[in-house]
């Protein structure tokens, strides 16, 4: 029997996804529940400042219990959501606060009861700012710090699936304190991930009727930008084309890449991206897998093009590459194998071949994927 694990090999495995947290979204709308398993003896909270998460010595994320937030943030759902949206005062502090979900299999806690669900609640909080100055200088004999970091992959897969789903509805929250429509302040609500533009202040109804409160509106929910990351394959299935951007550094290479575009089908923005990018035209597309990508809300989809005969030629349309070149499998292996690693690193020393993204990034992936179709 084929199963798609054989064509295909493991899926559902990438770095940033996949953690420990089951989310149960319906539960965002139960604040009885919430207020529950915010304030259970269980509870995790990651606690990010300029969405950096507060980290161990040894680098691993620090989670605090409710005791160690309790001040700072009080009982946020204490009150259900139509009470908070009724009651909105815009000058007072509102925590940015996510319910993540529940750990379903924790090792050591008691775990929370929420209806029939039994697990450790996970939660993120926003402190940054004056209001949590008190709760900063209460942590900071821990030795826990908020490093700063531009991209990270040092993180343990688990950690690293809690840390990209943590840092996405916290930056979404953070750009969202603002009505997209009538620019009023906003709620945050359904556990953190809806924001909702109250119609009253203190009881008083805002002046300008706002377009949000009226027929069905997604703007206020957290959105996730698409991006293709592409693996061009000659038309004989031979070579795999990669990419230089301007400013890489010398000899490291990757699969093209670029937004999607409203209007545009993922297969349609791959062939559109291939060609501006390197002016190769590319026929059929193969969606390998996709990756959540922290920064701050992108889905990279792996995709997988192969060139029309006598589609292979580089003429840069566009002239964001510093350059693209055609690679044999057999190269392209040897890369994935010895010379992986973050171009912000030097090279893998001994190791002279080009230089290639390492296994938490979606183009080694693909480019795996690539070589497991046509590399017998
Ligand atoms: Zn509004």
């Amino acid at each position: 029997m084929a199963s798609l694990t054989e064509i295909f090999g493991q899926g559902n495995n990438a770095y940033f996804s996949n953690g420990p947290i089951t989310r149960l979204s319906f539960l965002r709308l139960q604040y009885d529940l919430l207020d529950k398993a915010s304030t259970h003896a269980s509870a995790k909270y990651l606690t990010f400042e300029e969405l950096n998460p507060l980290r161990t010595t040894d680098g691993n994320l620090a989670f605090l219990g409710y005791n160690d937030v309790a001040d700072a943030i009080g009982r946020p759902y204490e009150k259900n959501e139509k009470a908070q949206i009724a009651e909105f005062d815009p000058a007072a502090h509102h925590p940015t606060l996510i319910f993540l979900g529940l750990d379903l299999q924790p090792s050591d806690d008691t775990p929370a009861v929420l209806g029939s669900y039994s697990g450790v609640p996970y939660f993120a909080l926003d402190v940054t700012g004056g209001h949590y100055t008190t709760f900063k200088g209460s942590i900071a004999s821990s030795g826990h710090k908020f490093s700063p970091t531009r991209v990270d992959l040092t993180l343990s897969h688990p950690e690293s699936a809690i840390y990209s789903h943590a840092r996405s509805f916290l930056d979404w929250n953070s750009r969202n304190r603002f009505c997209s429509s009538c620019g009023g302040r906003t709620l945050s609500t359904h556990g953190g991930a809806k924001v909702v533009c109250p119609p009253a202040d203190q009881g008083v109804p805002r002046q300008r009727a706002c377009s949000t409160r009226v027929g069905l509106h997604n703007q206020a929910f957290p959105r996730t930008d698409p991006t293709v990351v592409i693996a061009p394959i000659s038309a004989d299935a031979k070579r795999v084309l990669l990419g230089r951007g301007k400013r890489w550094p010398e000899n490291y290479f990757s699969c093209l890449s670029g937004f999607v575009e409203p209007g545009e089908s993922l297969e349609t923005a791959t062939r559109r991206e291939a060609y501006e990018e390197t002016g190769v035209r590319i026929d059929r597309v193969q969606l390998h897998s996709s990756q959540p990508w922290p920064y701050p809300s992108t889905m990279l989809i792996g995709a997988m093009g192969q060139c029309v005969e006598g589609g292979e030629d580089i003429t840069y349309p566009e002239t964001e590459l510093e350059e693209a070149r055609w690679f044999e499998l057999g190269e392209v292996e040897h890369a994935l194998n010895n010379g992986a690693n973050a171009m912000w690193h030097p090279p893998i020393k001994g190791y002279v071949g080009p230089r290639v993204p390492p296994a938490q990034l979606m183009a080694h992936q693909v480019l795996k994927g690539v070589l497991r179709l046509f590399h017998k």
